[in-house]
């Protein structure tokens, strides 16, 4: 059987996948079988944050992997408590918690909100607020946060205690915290598959003064906005706020899985021994990866990334076929005359891998992607738009 035969015989059915093969590549340019070449704005949606096969980031795998691969959270890895430290003295965050995925960062951030509400605030203190349009990931939990009808319906029941309230609505929220005791108030600064879009800077600040002032806590789902995605290492820094748990994932291991969620000061002594686990969370070859990423995520690459995103808007806005261009740093979601699917198909017919998020072409290209090589995929982009 040739790969797309095998793949359709035995693989489960949630994707829907685009003809392409990927064999090989090296930064930002990927390979297919028959050796067409192509510009990677996808990065793997957001994880492959140095591109592919990624020197340094390489050799930090292989010489983890030459020492020891995993050894379960019963014992110390060096990796894993050097990036938890990185993380904090990066963020002022207080103390990490290791999964493998977003939406795991984001079941951990959930669960650290409910004993900390239910010990703060009494068992009936458990329901946690998230933004309609929201994406907070698959597993029920995740699924009950996310503020969208569509992902609900055939998997009910979901878990009980999420509310979703409307964006950028403050008088919507208070009413709901007026009726509803909340433990959390859970966001996405930018909300990413909902269509790339970020949340007004004075509802985002209003919203979380209101927490403060109430004993909710704010949590901040990085999962895609994270590590130096946005021009920050973490969107919050520009929406002036300081959630009290940060999960994030996608590119924190630059292709390896890994999730971390970050406990604020105030969270930070809320679990203890057995309260939260995971087998795989903290391994040391993914917490290598994620060193390897985090230490070049600097000042000057957090600028590089702000002016790259700010070259695609000025490049892309009011270009034929272009109704706008939203996002921060390099998220991007580009509103197209056409269709998206139709534009995305375009483009890799002409060598650029695109995304899509709801309506738009969302681009997520690798943070150190070169300019040459990132402005000659927008002209492709560019002339499929028109
Ligand atoms: C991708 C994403 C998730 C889910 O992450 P997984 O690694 O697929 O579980 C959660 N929240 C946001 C904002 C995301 O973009």
């Amino acid at each position: 059987m040739d790969l797309k035969a095998l793949d359709q015989a035995y693989i489960a059915g949630t994707y829907k996948r685009f003809p392409v093969e990927i064999v090989a590549g090296k930064g930002s340019i990927v390979t297919d079988t028959d050796g067409k070449q192509y510009i990677d704005l996808g990065s793997g949606i957001g994880v492959t944050a140095f591109g592919i096969a990624d020197d340094v980031w390489q050799q930090a795998i292989i010489d983890q992997i030459g020492k020891v691969q995993h050894m379960s959270n019963l014992y110390y890895t060096a990796p894993c408590a050097q990036l938890a430290e990185m993380l904090c003295k990066r963020t002022g965050m207080q103390k990490v918690f290791f999964s493998n995925s977003g939406a795991e960062a984001n079941e951990c951030a959930i669960k650290a909100a409910r004993k900390y509400a239910a010990e703060q605030h009494g068992a009936d203190c458990f329901t946690i607020a998230t933004l309609q349009n929201s994406f907070h990931g698959r597993t029920l939990t995740t699924l009950a946060a996310t503020g969208q009808e569509q992902f609900h319906k055939l998997f009910q029941p979901l878990t009980p205690g999420f509310v979703h309230v409307p964006a950028n609505d403050i008088d919507a929220f208070k009413a709901v915290a007026a009726e509803t005791k909340l433990a959390a108030l859970m966001l996405e600064c930018v909300q990413g598959e909902g269509g790339v879009l970020p949340l007004d800077p004075a509802y985002v600040q209003a919203a979380a003064a209101f927490c403060k002032e109430n004993g909710i806590l704010l949590i901040a789902d990085e999962v895609q906005t994270g590590n130096g995605r946005t021009g920050t290492l973490y969107a919050y820094e520009q929406f002036g706020i300081q959630p009290d748990l940060v999960a994030t994932a996608k590119g924190l291991g630059g292709g390896l899985p890994l999730g971390a969620t970050l406990f604020a000061e105030s969270t930070a002594q809320v679990f203890g021994p057995g309260d939260h686990g995971s087998t795989f969370g903290g391994n040391p070859v993914s917490c290598a990866a994620a060193l390897s990423i985090l230490a070049r995520i600097d000042e000057k690459l957090l600028a590089d990334v702000k002016r790259k995103g700010d070259m695609v808007r000025e490049s892309l806005e009011g270009a034929p076929g272009v109704k706008g261009v939203s996002g921060l740093g390099l998220m991007l979601g580009v509103e197209t005359e056409k269709p998206a699917a139709e534009v995305v198909t375009a483009c890799m017919a002409q060598g650029v891998l695109c995304l899509t998020a709801k309506q738009k072409v969302r681009l997520l290209p690798a943070l150190n992607i070169p300019e040459d090589v990132l402005m000659r995929a927008i002209d492709v982009l560019k002339a499929a738009c028109a």
